[in-house]
């Protein structure tokens, strides 16, 4: 350390620099909240030996259950087609994977996301998304066009994103110019072959890579590549280069949950050839992001829902009879009653939906074969007194990863902030989807793990790279947000699995809309199904 780093610090926090993190927060006064999202509830449903009886009823035409994306636009396409006969459950967390938190420092507020942080310019095929986003106006003009006109202040700034290697900071993600000729070489080769899929179409005239995934060709030859995992087909093109693989591994646990070896090859190629969205006012490949990450998108879905018809409250039980759905709902005081409804769009994660629906089975689905694994998660929101210190001529980014770490980074709630001085304050956000043991064992670290070996968790990357004394005398309140079933992993084999296919073509009373439903999870997969389900009741 150098002399200098000492001037201003008190020796009470010097003498802290050496606890362990959790100690070290309480010596210095830093609030420090846990969020389990849905964890309890969910146990309590899992463990329920007799569900209770109902204290009353009510009836609706469309009964929403799940406040997630996936609901929100079964609601937004609902009533902007005047059907606002509907009931939207929110569950144990309106928004979802969606929602946001909000620090208050003095009169001003400091918004981050809990979970979904941005949004790729939507692909040709996403007109449902690129609906939302003008209904919502965030496309200013054109939106179903080759390059629709955005609002210029949800396009991420510049500087986007960088990468810390080898204990400096270099544009993007791969520090391509920092390595020796053979490795930069094969990022190059990589690069073109993505840059062929993404215009590629296979042999049914289809893209070969689409979002929607259902979108997608149905080529034999390319779905062939969902056999092995994304390890296994790198190995066998000859992508040897170490840092080519670390990009890669930390790409699919950003993107999945889960590392190379942990998933489909074919959803490796996705992940990079389907994000083909332009723009009139962006570069390629920019994103959309907002000091709330997707929390924006969610309420703005969210206020076309008829005042008083969005419920607190969760599903016991969605039973399909004769002539409805049954759902049995437990309200926020813990009263619990029937809801009657003629249809009804089951938007619950499906891990969930194999709970309170008993008779899934029926619809084609078996939990036991055909529940995708879900990868846990870790996302923490530091509240920080102004920004820590950059090495001398460095700018901080949106989006900040280290290259090699397990981390997956922070994003800067800040960063889309058009004022001429900073802010006085930010929130970091740093993520991490716990992929190194199976999801089960990341589960079991998330509920039994004590509070400081998390926040060592979501502190590692920020404390690689920041002077430690500097970013802990910053920091002014800590959020943990721990996700067990953050998101479905796409496993080799994911895109037959019949279970799946079976739940998206249900059209009955009781309809199914989830990001799971793709097999993994993004706003626009999640979107769609809720936009099929709700289109389905609108066919009548
Ligand atoms: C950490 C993290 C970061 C992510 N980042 C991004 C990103 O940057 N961009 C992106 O596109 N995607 C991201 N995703 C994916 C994200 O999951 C999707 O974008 C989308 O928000 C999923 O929406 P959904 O409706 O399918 O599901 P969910 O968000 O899972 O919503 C499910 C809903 O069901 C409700 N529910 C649960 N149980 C019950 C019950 N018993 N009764 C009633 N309701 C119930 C819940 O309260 C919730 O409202 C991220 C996911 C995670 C975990």
């Amino acid at each position: 350390m150098r002399r200098r780093d000492f001037i201003g610090l008190s020796a009470a926090t010097l003498a802290l620099s050496a606890c362990e993190p959790l100690a070290r927060l309480r010596g210095l006064g830093i609030p420090l909240s846990v969020l389990r999202p849905g964890m309890a509830d969910g146990h309590r449903l899992r463990d329920a030996i007799k569900l209770p009886e109902p204290g009353g009823e009510l009836s609706t035409g469309v009964a929403i259950l799940g406040g997630g994306i996936a609901g929100l636009t079964a609601a937004w396409r609902l009533a902007r087609e005047g059907y606002t006969d509907f009931i939207l459950l929110d569950g144990p967390e309106p928004d979802g994977n969606a929602a946001a938190t909000r620090f208050s420092v003095g009169a001003e507020n400091y918004a981050a996301p809990r979970g979904a942080h941005y949004l790729p310019l939507p692909s040709r095929e996403s007109t449902h998304v690129r609906e939302i986003l003008a209904d919502l106006g965030v496309i200013r003009a054109n939106p179903q066009s080759e390059r629709p006109e955005y609002d210029e202040s949800a396009l991420v700034h510049s500087p986007e994103e960088r990468v810390w290697y080898q204990g400096a900071w270099h544009e993007d993600l791969l520090p391509t110019r920092a390595l020796p000729e053979a490795e930069a070489a094969q990022h190059r080769r990589f690069e073109a072959l993505i840059a062929s899929l993404r215009t590629a179409r296979g042999a049914d005239g289809r893209k070969l890579f689409a979002i929607p995934i259902v979108e997608s060709s149905r080529d034999p030859v390319w779905r062939a590549l969902d056999r092995l995992s994304f390890a296994a087909w790198l190995r066998r093109e000859g992508y040897t280069a170490p840092s080519l693989l670390t990009y890669l591994d930390y790409a699919s646990r950003d993107d999945y949950g889960a590392g190379l070896a942990g998933i489909s090859a074919w959803a490796g190629l996705h992940y990079f050839a389907a994000r083909d969205g332009r723009a009139a006012n962006a570069e390629p490949g920019a994103v959309l992001t907002w000091p709330d990450g997707l929390q924006t998108l969610a309420r703005g879905l969210g206020k076309y829902i008829p005042a008083g018809q969005r419920y607190a409250g969760y599903a016991l039980r969605i039973e399909e009879g004769r002539n409805g759905v049954r759902v049995l709902c437990r309200d926020k005081d813990g009263k619990v009653y029937t809801l009657n409804a003629r249809r009804a769009i089951c938007a619950l994660p499906l891990h969930v939906a194999a709970r309170v629906v008993p008779n899934l089975a029926g619809y084609g689905f078996d939990a036991r074969r055909h529940l995708p694994e879900s990868a846990p998660w870790l996302v923490g929101n530091i509240l920080l007194r102004g920004f820590p210190k950059e090495q001398a001529g460095v700018n901080l980014a949106w989006d900040n990863v280290v290259h090699g770490s397990r981390g997956l980074g922070w994003v800067v709630s800040t960063h889309q902030d058009l004022r001429a001085a900073r802010p006085a304050h930010t929130v970091f956000t740093t993520y991490r989807a716990l992929a190194d043991a199976t999801p089960r064992a990341g589960r079991d670290l998330l509920q039994r793990a004590p509070d400081t070996e998390l926040l060592a968790l979501a502190l590692e990357d920020m404390e690689q790279v920041y002077h430690p004394l500097d970013l802990w005398r910053r920091m002014q309140a800590v959020e943990l947000i721990l996700r067990g079933h953050g998101m479905a992993i796409p496993r080799p084999g994911y895109l037959d699995n019949p279970g799946l296919a079976a739940l998206r073509s249900t059209d009955g009373r009781l309809l199914f809309a989830h990001g799971d439903l793709s097999g993994y999870s993004v706003f626009e997969e999640a979107a769609w199904w809720g936009d099929i389900a709700a289109q389905r009741i609108l066919k009548g």
